[in-house]
């Protein structure tokens, strides 16, 4: 069983659909309380930083653009076995793959421009949440 925490965002696309209240409320609504949040625009350099572990993937530049075309939501979650249960929540990276009911299902326009961002490690989720966000800024 993984650690009680995990980060997300809300990415420009459902930013600029007006889902974002939906998605915060999806979110609390499936169990996970609000450790820390904020909106963001990322710069380029910024959004290059956080996804550079996808520098070598074809769509890692085209990534880079979308997440920082528009502002985002970043977040601090507190849910149990948080990183497997809120990519549980969200689904699958390709909306067309991801199960109905999931915050991707119901949201997300495509593979690239999918809605929400969710750690996959415990680790990660810790590397995130810093990327954003101190110590003192996590309740
Ligand atoms: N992505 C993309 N095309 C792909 C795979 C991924 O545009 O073929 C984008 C998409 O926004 C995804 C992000 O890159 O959410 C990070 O990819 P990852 O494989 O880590 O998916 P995730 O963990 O977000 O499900
Ligand atoms: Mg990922």
């Amino acid at each position: 069983m993984g650690g009680n925490r995990t980060f997300t965002m809300i990415k420009p696309d459902a930013m600029g659909n007006a889902c974002a209240g939906k998605i915060i409320d999806h979110i609390i609504n499936n169990g996970f309380t609000l450790k820390a949040m904020k909106l963001v625009h990322l710069s380029k350099e910024q959004a290059s930083e956080f996804y550079a572990v996808h520098k070598e993937r074809p769509f890692y530049s085209g990534l880079v653009d979308f997440m920082s075309s528009g502002p985002i939501i970043a977040a601090v979650l507190e849910g149990e076995n948080a990183v497997e249960s809120f990519r549980t929540l969200i689904g699958a990276t390709n909306p067309e793959e991801a199960d109905e009911g999931t915050i991707r299902k119901l949201y997300a326009e495509d593979i690239g421009r999918n809605a929400v961002h969710g750690s996959d490690s415990d680790e990660n989720a810790g590397i995130e949440a810093g990327f954003f966000f101190s110590a003192f800024e996590q309740v």
